[in-house]
């Protein structure tokens, strides 16, 4: 598909700036810097415009006179993703549109358990809602304070509590999006139980902006857990976190709300560069694991799960240590050292990133393999490997070697992915576990999609966006 190229005319830029006020169509640099870069500063793009419509209707008629006028444009909602998707291109002809002011909870039914919320309303402003009314909306990410409902689902997003709650895909029972023609679909479905056709919501789900503008969306909404116990553990190999992760299952079953592990060397960066933080436990450990077990009891149930699943592991030698949070602050100060492990290893220099999931049982051999792959692309490097070890989604970093060259190293960025992603090929993975494709992984499609599957997402966004409209150059 050919995205059109054409720069929108001053007249054109007026005629979009009226639908939603001069005050909300952004021109000036100061103004535009939040929307032009993500956070990890690989892809500065630009834009004649940044679009803030304050209502469905809006966004309908930016979308109708873009469809038009084969105006390209760039859906935008916390920009917290990671792989370029939300960005406009460095031409400078893509218009952003910022879902940031459709903020409303339109609807709490905690009879039903669902609430119905805009798209720019940001994870913690719903999470929030949703404790209000003594429920819980379960998705929980390190970015929730930014990240917003809109983007969550235009990327599926994932987190640490998919291995008890599933993905922002199972959380959703209903969409509003606006149509590349700027038709409005009122899919805001409340029902658990609907077979009549084709699933429209799962086709947006997850599109990246690519083929629709999601609006509003009916979430699901679980019991408010009375209490949790979190665990920090100390296990001497991957083998041992896994033997651990299907003894807790086991004991527990869908009361183990997260399992997170990371290496050493991720504590090691997070106690350096992350103020305050101290190490749980007396000594060193090769591998740690940072587990969470949610009672719909009482606090002491939550408790007293966690010390009989901890007493069991130690006794079979799985665990070497391991501490249990005694109050809130101290399972905050825990989750802190987990939440902070992406954000600190900018501060060991350059990261090259891969977000890749694997069949579960595999985790220990792909990544004795892939850490090898990737030595052997550059000597030194310093492999980070931590993540939702319960869901087989492993975020597996690589810093640069101590004192190497920060851009030097960063221009092998490909040629480590492109090592580490094929023993992900070979273990039968996926080069995606969370982040999405958007910029950074358009180029590997092809190579793990089939021809029929590519043909498939082909028609699909022809058929939605017949125009190439919506997000051009991302995803397919
Ligand atoms: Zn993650």
């Amino acid at each position: 598909m050919t995205a059109p190229i054409r720069a929108p005319s001053p007249a054109l830029l007026e005629r979009f700036a009226a639908i939603v006020g001069a005050r909300y169509a952004v021109t000036d640099a100061a103004g535009q810097a939040p929307y032009l870069v993500e956070p990890r500063g690989r892809y500065p793009g630009r834009t004649p415009m940044v679009l803030r419509p304050g209502t469905t209707e809006e966004v309908a008629a930016i979308l109708k006179l873009a469809n038009e006028t084969l105006t390209p444009i760039v859906p935008q909602g916390g920009n917290t993703g990671l792989v370029g998707g939300q960005t406009p291109h460095e031409t400078g002809n893509e218009i952003v549109l910022s879902l940031g002011r459709l903020d409303r909870i339109r609807a709490m039914d905690a009879g039903a358990n669902t609430m119905t919320v805009e798209a720019g309303a940001t994870l913690a402003k719903a999470r929030a809602a949703a404790a209000e009314a003594d429920r819980l909306f379960p998705l929980s990410l390190a970015s929730e304070g930014t990240c917003q409902i809109g983007g969550n689902l235009a990327t599926n997003a994932g987190g640490t509590a998919v291995l008890a709650y599933g993905t922002m895909r199972e959380l959703t029972l209903g969409l509003e999006v606006v149509l590349a023609s700027g038709e409005i679909w009122n899919g805001l479905r409340t029902l658990h139980k609907d077979n009549t056709g084709y699933d429209l919501r799962d086709v947006f789900v997850g599109s990246e902006g690519t083929l629709g503008v999601v609006t509003a969306a009916v979430l699901k909404l679980y019991p408010q857990p009375r209490g949790t116990a979190v665990v920090f553990a100390g296990l001497p190999d991957l083998g041992a976190v896994l033997r651990f992760l299907n003894e807790a299952r086991g004991a527990a079953g869908r009361d183990l709300t997260a399992f997170e592990f990371m290496a050493r060397i991720g504590l090691d960066f997070v106690l350096r560069h992350l103020p305050g933080a101290r190490d749980p436990l007396a000594s060193r450990h090769e591998w740690y694991v940072l587990a969470e077990i949610s009672s719909l009891i009482s606090e002491g149930d939550a408790h007293k799960r966690a010390e009989s699943i901890l007493a069991a592991a130690i006794a079979d030698g799985i665990v070497s240590d391991a501490a249990i949070a005694a109050s809130l602050a101290q399972a905050r100060e825990l989750w802190r050292l987990r939440e902070a492990l992406s954000e600190v290893q900018r501060h060991e220099g350059g990261s090259i990133k891969h977000d890749v999931s694997l069949p579960v049982a595999r985790i220990a051999d792909f990544i004795a393999e892939a850490s090898a792959a990737a030595l052997k692309v550059v000597p030194g490097a310093r492999i980070v490997p931590f993540g939702h070890v319960g869901d087989g989604n492993v975020h597996f970093n690589v810093s640069q070697p101590v004192g190497a060259d920060t851009s030097a190293f960063l221009s092998r960025w490909d040629e480590v992915n492109e090592a580490v992603h094929a023993v992900v090929a070979r273990y039968g993975g996926s080069i995606s576990g969370e982040h999405g494709i958007g910029r950074a992984k358009r180029h590997l499609l092809t190579a793990v999609k089939s021809p029929v599957e590519i043909a498939l997402m082909r028609k699909l966004k022809a058929a939605l966006d017949p125009n190439g409209i919506l997000n051009p150059g991302k995803v397919l």
